[in-house]
């Protein structure tokens, strides 16, 4: 056993080692010298191993602040272990641990004192006295305290084998709780591992929330700025809203004024109604007062236009066109009525100088004055409006229900195609009777159906050549050939006459007249040749059947209104040579004088009251019966020419027209049904 070290020392060197102690007391010095080693020394021996075991540092700093280990410094020797022992049964081999490492962190303090002569740390003599210094010559003295010392040291050898034992079971249990806390370690690193695994989760969440974060915080700037647009619109939306509310508000108030202004119109309407309840049995009250108004009207007209004469004869003289003759002054002369110059015009004198009758000396004969009246006597003046005023109330009739007839007599070139469709050029001034009676019956049919009439027209336009009969409003493959036309009755026992193979077209407007008057033009163009003028040498025929109906009255009356523009009344000069071309030129005016010599007799038959009128002599007095009997009403124009070289012609026509103005016809029926 080593004096020098404390068997403490010795301990904590062991357990740390782990050498078996079992050698340790062969190298303990049994020189007292040996003790004399310093401390520091001892410790610089145990430095490796002091070394060693901060390896361990970390399991055993957790017990060193152990308030249980005892400081074994100021414990004496002896005291001190039996502390150990004690401290080691109680506390097991974690204590022992903590002990050993209480010593580890002290200085090493010498459990036994130096051995100095005269110190405290020498063991009492035996006896409790203390040995004093023996004379050299006592040996036997010496010697008796070697033997002593020896002994003690014995004792304490064997003390401290006893404590070595101690110590080696404390070094086995310590190295029990090692291989303990070894496993304990392992499991603890286990532990740690398993941590450190979860840490690394944890941070691998924490990467992947920090990601979701950023992400979170980027929609959230979206969101954001959505929310501040949202906020803008909102805004906006609000500002929209107040706009809204206010144009509400003042729709509102509006509605309050016009539902005030509803009831009062109610209030207004019922009272109204009241009247129109009231107003309608006067309306009715009053279509009953004027349907007998009008009744008496028709029958008043017809009265005014019989007073005026069933045949009434116009006379119309045109005027001189640019570059024909003058004619000289007195020729025509148109002298004023009894009432003055205001009065309408029905005289005209004709002056015609007769070359024949010479007087007895030689000078020229004064010229013969043929005065004429008739019902007027339109002057070169007067426009195609102031004619027909004068017929209008005839065109009346014809509406009335009474057939009307209206011819243009007169030579070749005095304006009865002037007079029946108008000038050239389609000017509506200049427009003629048939357009201007057409358009006034449509008016009129107008102005009739608010009293309950309905009325329906129907046009034909046919011409009588060589008492043939040709339609001129024939279309497509029978424009301009004149197929062959026939008049017939419309049906067995019938009254009414009909032109087979000829077109009768309703109308109902003026632009619809104007295209038949326009076709009928053009038929007669394509008919015509350079030799022959045949539009006027044959007679052009206008007819309209006019039917009115009021059906709630059960009324109806329909009749034909004519409108004919006679053929040329000039007669052939008889001193002309006859060619092949005058000859059929004399076989068509003989066709002409016939049929007008046969219309002047069917007027005269008419008025001289005959029981048989020769209608069927000419196609056109055939045709026309049904507008010439004693319901009928006829005016006839006789238009001149006002050139000195037509004298005689015109005095022919004339004299014609004025033998047709010396007939009265029966009074007239209007065609009721
Ligand atoms: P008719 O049919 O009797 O042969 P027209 O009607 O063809 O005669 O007239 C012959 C010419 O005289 C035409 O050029 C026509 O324009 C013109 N004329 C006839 N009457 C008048 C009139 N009242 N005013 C102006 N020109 C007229
Ligand atoms: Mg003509």
């Amino acid at each position: 056993m080593d004096p020098q070290k404390s068997p403490l020392l010795e301990v904590k060197g062991n357990i740390e080692l782990k050498r078996p102690l079992i050698k340790a007391p062969s190298r303990l010095p049994l020189s007292g010298s040996t003790l004399k080693r310093r401390p520091d020394q001892m410790e610089d021996g145990l430095e490796p191993e002091k070394k060693r075991t901060r390896g361990l540092g970390a399991t055993t700093r957790i017990t060193t602040s152990h308030p249980r280990v005892p400081s074994l410094t100021t414990v004496p020797q002896t005291q001190g272990q039996t502390t150990a022992q004690k401290v080691s049964k109680k506390t097991g081999p974690r204590c022992s641990t903590a002990i050993a490492t209480g010593l580890k962190n002290q200085k090493p303090v010498p459990a036994v004192p130096v051995q100095k002569s005269g110190t405290s740390g020498v063991p009492p003599m035996a006896g409790g006295k203390k040995p004093s210094k023996r004379p050299a010559w006592d040996l036997k003295g010496q010697l008796c305290d070697r033997n002593a010392e020896l002994k003690r040291c014995r004792e304490r050898t064997q003390t401290l084998d006893q404590e070595n034992q101690q110590l080696q079971d404390q070094l086995r249990d310590a190295q029990q709780q090692a291989k303990a806390l070894g496993t304990e370690r392992k499991t603890l690193e286990g532990h740690l591992a398993k941590v450190q695994a979860q840490a690394e989760q944890g941070q691998q969440e924490l990467k992947n929330l920090r990601a979701c974060v950023l992400e979170l915080e980027e929609r959230l700037s979206t969101q954001e700025g959505l929310v501040q647009e949202l906020q803008k619109k909102q805004v906006e939306l609000q500002e929209e809203r107040r706009g809204l509310t206010s144009q509400l508000e003042e729709k509102e108030r509006r509605l309050q004024t016009s539902e005030a202004a509803l009831s009062s119109s109610r209030a207004e309407v019922a009272s109204l109604r009241q009247e129109t309840v009231a107003q309608a049995a006067l309306l009715t009250e009053r279509e009953e007062r004027l349907h007998g108004l009008e009744m008496e009207r028709r029958r008043l007209h017809n009265q005014l236009q019989e007073l005026k004469g069933n045949i009434r004869v116009f006379c119309r003289v045109r005027p001189v066109l640019p570059g024909e003759p003058t004619p000289p002054p007195g020729l025509l002369l148109f002298p004023s009525g009894p009432g003055g110059p205001s009065d309408p015009l029905t005289r005209l004198s004709l002056s015609r100088s007769d070359e024949r009758r010479g007087t007895l000396s030689g000078a020229p004969a004064p010229p013969t004055r043929h005065d004429f009246s008739f019902d007027r006597v339109f002057p070169p003046g007067s426009g195609q409006d102031e004619v027909f005023e004068e017929i209008a109330m005839l065109v009346q009739s014809a509406l009335d229900g009474y057939p009307v007839c209206i011819f243009a007599y007169g030579q070749t070139g005095s304006g009865k195609t002037f007079t029946m469709e108008g000038g050239p050029g389609g000017d509506p001034q200049l427009a003629g009777l048939i357009p201007r009676a057409l358009r006034h019956l449509f008016s009129v049919a107008q102005e009739l159906s608010g009293q309950g009439w309905t009325y329906s027209f129907v046009a034909s336009y046919v011409e009588i050549y060589n008492e043939t009969v040709r339609d001129l409003l024939a279309t497509g493959t029978r424009k301009g050939q004149g197929g062959e036309c026939e008049i017939r009755r419309a049906g067995p026992g019938s009254e009414e006459l009909t032109v087979t193979n000829a077109r009768y077209v309703p109308v109902s407007c003026e632009k619809e007249v104007e295209a038949l008057l326009h076709l009928a033009r053009q038929n007669r163009a394509v008919a015509r040749t350079a030799q022959n003028e045949r539009s006027s040498r044959s007679h052009s025929v206008f007819q309209l059947q006019i039917s009115g109906e009021h059906s709630s009255r059960g009324l109806q009356c329909g009749a034909p209104l004519s409108l004919v523009d006679l053929a040329g009344s000039e007669r052939l000069d008889p001193g002309l040579a006859l060619g092949p071309g005058e000859r059929e030129r004399l076989r068509e005016t003989q066709a002409i004088n016939s049929s007008l010599s046969t219309l002047g007799l069917v007027i005269m038959a008419l008025s001289n009251k005959e029981s048989h009128v020769p209608y069927r002599n000419s196609k056109l007095t055939y045709l026309l019966q049904n507008s010439l009997g004693g319901s009928a009403k006829m005016l006839m124009f006789v238009n001149i020419s006002p050139l000195e070289e037509n004298v005689s012609e015109s005095l022919n026509s004339l004299r014609f027209a004025s033998k047709v103005n010396q007939c009265v016809i029966g009074t007239a029926q209007a065609n009721r049904k």
